[in-house]
């Protein structure tokens, strides 16, 4: 058990102004492993004051130089891989092959990303008579979740630094390890004090305190529609830039012709990654009738395999809301196809990789996130069908379709409301706009397009 005091402002890790602890507990075997300050209104306070200190400076400091310390940031992160990996696994509970592939690798290809768009993104440009100026926004206060602990700060972090803004970071109370590790990572690659501040805390105090404070000119929050649409009213109320990345309840959509086992085998691995807690996970895959028992067999089977490998949810909360959420399943009259509410753990916060079948587009478990190892599988007549039940939630941030060929996929994918489609199981790319339709949220991360939320233009005319 380590006990950790001080939180890193201001270039330096500073005692927290009150007492309070927060405890980190391994969801693997429910010890406590260590303990970090709760921060307070206070301790934001400073850290504000720090950010905006440093502001005028790392606005002022040209783009290349910058992307210089983005790309020594970088090299650090790799450097530093393993013991990301490691801590991740230790706070989250993901098995140790993802948190090296996933929870320190997409990191380390965001952060190169923002590196290399630094030097090259046009800061200005001239239409007309006029010469347009791309700014920085100001203070960015990041609040981010527990599920990819160390993506989540990256992916606001490296384009707000990008752009020459600076930061206050309130990571999720459950995965503040690793945020600590990365402002090591930060201090270590020479980035000027004041310019990323960490603040670890609760979300109803260190998290409401940065939103509030009027000291920081744009939210940017990843987490729960609820929070998301109190963090929005805030803001709004005080006329901040808002950023919101929430949840999803994302579509598979198998289209006759498609190879179904790729596509079932690729979509059961989909939900069942990370526990099933990804926001863009698809949890609903749509089959055609006639394709449906093979496809809901083929699940159970995958789903089956995946009964050793998983690992457990991040905490007893969320593995306890999610049987809540298998138990309203088969009280609304779903199928069990594999999986369960039972643990498959004496200890350790662990569910069973789940398949629902027999669902239908109406219940429960078709409509909210559940965030864990759940799928659901529906039934379509045909594609206008399929698109009705694609479409028949409110949200929207990502999905899937499979079909014979690309042509036929695309034509199904523009007609979906959301902000990502794999088309016949598309890779990852970190540069692709990642973002929600709907109630998913409003605003885009990665990519050119996650620096631009981070940008205001002004224009000069001749
Ligand atoms: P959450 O409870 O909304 O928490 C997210 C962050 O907000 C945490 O840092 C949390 O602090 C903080 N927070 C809580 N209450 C707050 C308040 N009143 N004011 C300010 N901040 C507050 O969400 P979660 O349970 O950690 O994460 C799961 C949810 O996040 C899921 O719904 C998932 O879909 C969504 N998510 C979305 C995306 C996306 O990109 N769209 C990505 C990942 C997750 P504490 O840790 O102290 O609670
Ligand atoms: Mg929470």
């Amino acid at each position: 058990m380590k006990a950790h005091d001080g939180m890193y402002i201001d270039g330096a890790w500073r005692p927290a102004a009150g007492p309070g602890v927060i405890e980190v507990v391994n969801p693997a075997d429910e010890q406590v492993i260590a303990t970090v300050p709760a921060g307070t209104v206070e301790d934001i306070d400073v850290a504000v004051r720090a950010a905006r200190a440093a502001l005028p400076g790392w606005a002022a400091t040209p783009p290349a130089e910058r992307a210089a310390r983005l790309a020594a940031l970088r090299d650090v992160l790799v450097a530093r891989q393993d013991e990301i990996a490691e801590t991740v696994t230790a706070e989250l509970g993901s098995p140790p092959k993802l948190s090296q592939t996933v929870h320190a690798g997409v990191p380390i290809a965001v952060t190169g990303s923002y590196a290399e768009l630094a030097a090259t993104y046009a800061f200005e440009e001239r239409t007309g008579n006029s010469t347009v100026l791309h700014e920085p926004v100001g203070v960015v206060g990041a609040i981010t979740p527990w599920n990819y602990p160390l993506h989540q700060i990256v992916a606001k972090t490296a384009p707000a630094l990008a752009a020459g803004c600076t930061v206050v970071v309130k990571p999720a109370e459950d995965t503040p390890l690793v945020a600590r590790l990365f402002a090591e990572a930060v201090h270590e690659a020479g980035i000027p004090a004041g310019v990323f501040n960490l603040v670890t805390g609760l979300g109803p105090v260190a998290g409401q305190a940065l939103a509030e404070h009027p000291g920081v000119d744009l939210v940017s929050f990843t987490g729960s529609t609820a929070v998301g649409r109190r963090i929005g009213a805030i803001a709004s109320g005080m006329v901040k830039k808002v950023a919101l990345e929430l949840g999803g309840k994302s579509a598979n959509v198998i289209l006759p012709g498609a190879d179904l086992a790729r596509a079932v085998n690729v979509g059961v691995a989909n939900v069942m990654s990370n526990s099933g807690q990804t926001c863009s996970a698809w949890t609903r895959m749509l089959v055609h009738h006639d394709q449906y028992d093979e496809a809901v067999e083929l699940a159970a089977a995958a789903a089956a395999k995946y009964g050793d490998r998983i690992g457990p949810l991040v905490s007893a909360t969320q593995r306890d809301r999610v049987r809540g959420y298998i138990a309203k399943g088969v009280a609304e009259g779903a199928r069990l196809a594999a999986g369960g509410p039972d643990s498959p753990h004496e200890r350790g916060y662990y569910v069973s990789p789940t398949v629902f079948a027999d669902v239908t587009p109406g219940m429960t478990i078709a409509q909210e996130e559940i965030f864990g190892p759940v799928l659901s599988v529906l039934r379509y007549t045909d594609e206008d069908d399929a698109l009705r039940i694609a479409n028949g939630t409110v949200y929207g941030l990502a999905g899937a379709v499979w079909a014979a060929d690309e042509t036929e996929a695309v034509a199904f994918a523009r007609r979906m409301e959301t902000g990502q489609v794999d088309i016949n199981g598309g890779r990852f790319n970190p540069l692709a706009p990642f973002g929600g339709y709907k109630q998913s949220g409003v605003g885009r991360e990665l990519g050119a397009h996650g620096l631009a939320e981070y940008l205001q233009t002004k224009s000069f005319q001749f």
